[in-house]
């Protein structure tokens, strides 16, 4: 298969497999959506159902309470109040009298010859009212044959069906039921009978059951409960195109997603074939610049570090940080550090043989650390380059391996080859304070995130302190990273004894020929005889 093949698959799958994961988490999502959505209209309803029935009840208790017992029931004022106030309720079909369980008058019927047995009541409620459903009794001539009684004291109250106004609602069922908590009692006054417990009815929340979602809600006045329920099942039926929609747009995301993360990972590996190039041709879009290290106190420039900059074919120049690891996790970075080591032996050669003082800093990488070819090439460019081995700093950072054992290892034999070991970013990996005095390296250099905190009350601003007094009881020299202004450089100047600093307060990283020129500035010329 070809790599062209290879590298658009690559890309197919990855923007596949986006898709596949952003439709299925629409899919949840639009799920959780809905349902939710699909709960909270349940429970808007029962609370639109309890109003009514609210209304109902305060409408009957104020038939209760504006009844005037004074009169003699069932005589002609009597009966004229009740059907007075009959007409005036829209919820009230009809007003009677009752004694000891019978009917003896009503505002619809009159007199009735024979008094009506009104039978067992269907429930008690705590105050003594009583509520009788499912009447088919004379008062229903009021509606259609069947309706609800409530009887408190001589007077009932019919409410027939029509009562409760229209209260239905596609999809969705109600119940409304009179409740009695002391004796764990309810009865049905309105809606469709529902399969469920006085548990249920009472618990005022949403639950699941049987495949049905159900929400209850009670009066806080009145002994009375609302229960809604809908079909789990009807809830899909009915949200399908919006759960469709979450899904496609889920989808898409996924397919966007993917298909970016695709695109970078094609880049990311052609950048790091592009760089591959670069290097074995030695090509312009690559050059070493050197930044200066100095005596912080004299600001003689003792040294330089070499550093890699990388321009990619667009001309975009590509941050060291990123291109260094590409190129590890890649497996080419001992190409890299070859190529600095020829370009900069050969850059710095003739300085580095003028002043045997000068040190030029080199960046080894941990996979570079057991390269026995390496250093061999390094030894070579070294002795071709006329420049002693003590002459040359190899920084060794150990951000990628823990083993200290390799580290040590490597510097051991480093340093028998006559060349200096740093151990670089000194203090927020590997090499803290307790591990320093087992490793025999010429210097440290201290990450620049402890001379950011000169002069600021961070929590580790005082370890700047502790990291120079232990490297001086060491005997170990330091250079101090990444030091950026003058409050910086004087508390260095002002430690007493003697350091080295590298940072934009001295000079940004430099090209070899602005090197040459800035130390020939910094050098303070030699007194004659
Ligand atoms: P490093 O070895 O710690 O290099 C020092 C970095 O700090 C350089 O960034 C330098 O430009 C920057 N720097 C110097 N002074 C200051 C300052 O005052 N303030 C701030 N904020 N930064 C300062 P650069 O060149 O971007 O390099 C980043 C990292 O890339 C280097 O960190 C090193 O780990 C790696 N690198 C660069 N060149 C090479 C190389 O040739 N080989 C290897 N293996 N790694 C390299
Ligand atoms: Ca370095
Ligand atoms: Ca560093």
């Amino acid at each position: 298969m070809s790599k062209w093949i290879r590298a658009h698959t690559v890309v197919c799958y990855i923007t596949l497999l986006g898709s596949l994961l952003g439709t299925a988490i629409g899919f949840w999502l639009g799920h959780v959506m809905l349902l939710h959505a699909a709960k909270s209209n349940l429970s808007t309803y029962a609370q639109e159902v309890m109003r009514n029935a609210d209304d109902i009840a305060d409408e009957i208790n104020s038939v209760f309470a504006q009844y005037p017992h004074i009169l003699a029931p069932c005589s002609n004022q009597d009966l004229a109040i009740m059907q007075v106030q009959t007409f005036r309720s829209r919820r009230v079909k009809d007003i009677g009298r009752t004694h000891d369980g019978k009917l003896y008058c009503s505002a619809f019927l009159g007199r009735l010859p024979q008094p009506f047995e009104e039978g067992t009541p269907s429930l008690v409620l705590m105050g003594g009212a009583k509520v009788y459903t499912n009447v088919r009794v004379a008062l229903a001539a009021a509606g259609d044959g069947r309706g609800t009684v409530v009887e408190a004291g001589d007077v009932d109250v019919l409410l027939n069906s029509t009562s409760f106004g229209n209260w239905e609602r596609p999809h969705v069922n109600y119940m409304v039921e009179a409740t009695n908590r002391e004796t764990r009692q309810m009865t049905q006054i309105a809606g469709s009978t529902l399969p469920v417990g006085l548990q249920t009815v009472l618990s005022g929340r949403s639950q699941n059951i049987r495949g049905s979602m159900y929400r209850s809600v009670c009066s806080n006045t009145h002994p009375v409960c609302v229960v809604t329920t809908e079909l789990v099942a009807d809830v899909w039926r009915s949200t399908r195109p919006t759960q469709i929609g979450c899904s496609a747009m889920g989808g898409f995301a996924g397919l966007s997603l993917g298909l970016v993360i695709a695109l970078f990972l094609r880049r990311t590996r052609s950048l790091s074939r592009q760089l591959l190039i670069a290097v074995r041709s030695n090509s312009p879009s690559l050059s070493v610049l050197y930044q200066p290290i100095l005596d912080v106190r004299t600001g003689q420039c003792l040294g330089a570090e070499a550093l890699l900059r990388w321009t990619d074919q667009t001309g975009a120049s590509i941050p060291p940080d990123l291109f260094i690891s590409m190129a590890e996790e890649t497996g080419f970075i001992h190409e890299i550090t070859s190529f600095v080591i020829l370009r900069a032996t050969r850059d710095l050669g003739e300085l580095l043989r003028m002043r045997e003082d000068f040190t030029l800093s080199i960046n080894i990488a941990a996979s570079d650390m057991g390269d026995e070819r390496l250093f061999d090439l390094l030894r070579v460019n070294v002795t071709l380059a006329g420049i002693h081995p003590s002459q040359i700093a190899l920084e060794l950072t150990e951000r990628s391996t823990a083993d200290l054992g390799l580290v040590r290892a490597a510097i051991q034999s480093l340093r028998a080859k006559g060349y200096k070991v740093h151990i670089d970013d000194f203090g927020i990996g590997f090499s803290s304070l307790s591990y320093i005095d087992q490793l025999n390296v010429n210097a440290i250099k201290i990450d620049r995130a402890f001379s950011r905190t000169i002069g600021t009350d961070a929590m580790i601003a005082p370890i700047l302190g502790q990291m120079l007094e232990m490297a001086n009881s060491l005997g170990v020299d330091v250079v101090v990273e990444g030091v950026e202004t003058v409050t910086q450089r004087d508390y260095l100047a002002g430690k007493g004894t003697p350091l080295q600093a590298q940072g934009w307060y001295f000079s940004r990283p430099l090209s070899v020929d602005a090197l040459r020129l800035y130390i020939a500035q910094t050098t303070p010329p030699k007194l004659l005889n």
